[in-house]
């Protein structure tokens, strides 16, 4: 088992919650953070900050981050001076790692979630046979993103569009080699104002049973709270699934046409002051 060793945060914590009634799940690029902060988002995320503080005290809310992002980016981008807070857990690369943060500033690894990876026989070998038979078998070409974007749970490739009917049996294809070596997939347009090139697919190969939507079913479990006690935010393609898992899923007004096109509960307001007149609508103002 290869996890990073965290570093600490220097941001503040949210109150510990004794017995858990509710819990918001949120994205973090394009949700909780944004690339190009406006002066209004930046009051914005102060608002919604203090209004979680309000709601974590009063109504035993859980909050957390499940993101593509790694912990350390996290961290990065939460630091920026416009956050004060950092959520009670984080669910990092693509929802394979899970941490808790404790008010000691530093993040602690679930146990339960390192006991189901060490189960699974994950790893970049079986990543590399995909890659190969694809290609092989079917002359399907995906290539490597750079090293790092991947981590011991997450391996990245690229793949180029060549016309939709192919490209439709190609993604076909590739999900179906990687549910045959017990892994899961995870596909979707790239997004060039990410810095990714036009016309691919991102093709993220992780272990089975984790991913943003297998931490939104482990964590309510977890502390068995209902479905209609959870909500959840986000943006992109690779949100949709987590979304469906809980009672109140929201895209946020400034998610992308493609996941807009897929998902029709859309908050109408971008970012955070989405999130918060959901959450006030639930929780009273
Ligand atoms: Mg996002």
């Amino acid at each position: 088992m290869n996890w990073h060793n965290p570093k600490k945060t220097t941001l503040r914590q949210y109150d510990d919650v004794n017995s858990i009634k509710y819990i918001v799940y949120s994205d973090l690029d394009e949700t909780l953070y944004s690339h190009k902060i406006t002066d209004e988002e930046k009051t914005s995320i102060q608002a919604f900050e203090n209004y979680m503080e309000h709601i974590v005290k009063n109504h035993q809310v859980l909050f957390g981050v499940i993101t593509g992002s790694s912990l350390d980016s996290v961290i990065q981008k939460l630091e920026t001076g416009i956050h004060q807070i950092m959520p009670h857990f984080v669910a990092c690369d693509l929802g394979t790692m899970l941490y808790w943060v404790k008010n000691d500033g530093n993040f602690y690894p679930d146990q339960e979630w390192v006991y189901r990876l060490k189960n699974m026989n994950f790893n970049q070998e079986n990543v590399n046979a995909i890659v190969k038979d694809l290609e092989a078998l079917h002359k399907i070409e995906i290539t490597p993103q750079t090293q790092l974007g991947s981590s011991s749970f997450k391996k990245n490739y690229y793949y180029y569009m060549i016309d939709d009917l192919t490209d439709k049996h190609n993604i076909e294809m590739i999900r179906d080699f990687a549910y045959k070596q017990e892994m899961d997939c995870n596909i979707n347009i790239c997004n060039p104002l990410a810095g990714d090139p036009e016309r691919a697919y991102d093709i993220d190969f992780i272990p089975k049973n984790t991913g943003k939507a297998a931490i939104v079913e482990f964590i309510n479990q977890k502390f068995k709270v209902g479905m209609e006690y959870t909500f959840a935010f986000g943006d992109s393609g690779n949100d949709l699934e987590m979304l469906s898992k809980v009672g109140h899923g929201y895209l946020l007004d400034n998610a992308t046409t493609d996941a807009k096109k897929q998902y029709e509960k859309v908050t109408s307001n971008p970012y955070t002051k989405g999130i918060l007149n959901i959450l006030k609508e639930n929780f009273g103002h």
